[in-house]
């Protein structure tokens, strides 16, 4: 089956007891067992849920794995993937990740006596450069964010495994629709599920996929012993979406590539960071890993300070000012007060965040109108072009 017939129907089988094309929602804590110590299907909702499993059943057809484990937010899913490093290991993650990710590594996780260090997943050879001998997972974001550096996941899977690590990919802005990255050699693909796969900014959620039987029972082992499932009405919520994702994704992709080319014709803007342009450093491998099409986040600098980027963002109309993304609402926001405020300010300026930097998550609103918007806001933070 194609990939949109399968985020229709695998995981969605119509409820035998009743033919109802949408399987109920079960919202059971506890089952009743066939015996003492005879255990069913399932026992208690922490441990297996019905309408969870068949989230994770789509989840896994769509990521090529073998198992997908469901989280109660994208932040759980990354922290169930560290607890599978001890004190005394390191981990190499890649500069342009997630903010919530680096304070997840430099705030909590070192704190268990594992070591964190960050490297340019962009340049493999450095990167290679900074696994050290107890490195055991490499994390990493294709499209990364803020920034949409594009890593080359199966040159950095091969990379990760010749020094025995695994290799982690964050592949929350490419969705399963554009890139997946177990069939290139990932060990983990890690979703904030809050974002392209919900798609509709109501629920939060994330999620874990994975090839390998052996690392999806430790880490259904760790979700189970540490409880941060993801809820029924979440995964009910978050199904539904799927079923959407492959034509909101494609739609979304085909709006923001004309909103880059838009963007790059004006003079008040600087750069832009968009794969899609054959200017970006990433231009080459996002064609490759990426399927037909390169996303629909963008980030631009404008020709201003960051007083001028806070104007900017707080003078559309349409995308609204918010972190999150990949919802069908047009989102905007300023990496360096917002989504990456958690950065040191001067890791965040060594990586390249600059205070000009604004990112846009694109919806599904009509280009024209979100062009016109944008627009209106460059002349009300930067004057008329
Ligand atoms: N990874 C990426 C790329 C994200 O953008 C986010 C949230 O913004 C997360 C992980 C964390 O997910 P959540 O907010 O669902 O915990």
């Amino acid at each position: 089956m194609q990939f949109r017939t399968r985020a229709i129907h695998v995981g969605n089988e119509r409820d035998p007891e009743t033919g109802a094309v949408v399987r109920p929602i079960h919202i059971a804590a506890t089952y009743v067992q066939p015996g003492s110590g005879d255990w069913g299907e399932f026992d208690y909702s922490r441990s297996g849920n019905p309408t969870r499993k068949a989230l994770e059943t789509t989840l896994a057809s769509l990521e090529s794995g073998c198992g997908a484990l469901a989280f109660s937010s994208g932040m759980a899913a990354i922290h169930c993937a560290t607890m599978l490093l001890s004190g005394g290991d390191h981990i190499l993650a890649g500069t342009d990740v997630y903010g919530g990710t680096y304070r997840l590594l430099h705030k909590v996780i070192d704190k268990s006596g594992i070591e964190v260090s960050l490297g340019h997943s962009t340049d493999l050879e450095a990167f290679e450069a900074a696994i050290r001998p107890n490195t055991r997972l490499v994390w990493i974001e294709s499209p990364g964010n803020p920034l949409m550096s594009i890593t080359d996941i199966a040159a950095c899977a091969e990379v990760a495994h010749r020094h025995g690590a695994l290799l982690g990919v964050d592949s929350t802005f490419a969705t399963p629709v554009l890139t997946r990255p177990l069939e290139l050699g990932a060990d983990i693909v890690m979703h904030s599920a809050t974002k392209y796969l919900g798609g509709h900014s109501d629920l939060l959620g994330g999620a874990l996929v994975v090839r390998d039987k052996e690392l999806y029972d430790q880490l259904y082992f760790l979700q189970n012993a540490t409880g941060a499932v993801l809820g029924p009405l979440e995964s009910f919520l978050c199904s539904r979406g799927i079923k959407t994702l492959e034509l909101r994704v494609r739609e979304q992709c085909r709006t923001a590539a004309r909103l880059a080319d838009f963007l790059a014709e004006d003079p008040r803007v600087a750069r832009v960071l968009y794969p899609g342009l054959a200017d970006h450093p990433g231009h080459e491998i996002a064609a490759r890993q990426m399927e037909g099409a390169f996303g629909a986040m963008l980030s631009f600098e404008i020709d201003g300070d960051f007083a001028a980027a806070k104007k900017l963002v707080e003078s559309t109309s349409l995308f609204q000012l918010a972190v999150s993304l990949g919802a069908v609402e047009s989102l905007i926001e300023q990496p360096a007060a917002m989504s990456h405020a958690s950065y040191d300010r001067q890791d965040r300026l060594a990586h390249g965040i600059t205070d000009g930097l604004i990112r846009i998550s694109v919806g599904l609103e009509a280009f024209e109108d979100l062009r016109d918007d944008l627009e209106e806001a460059l002349t009300v933070a930067l004057g008329a072009a």
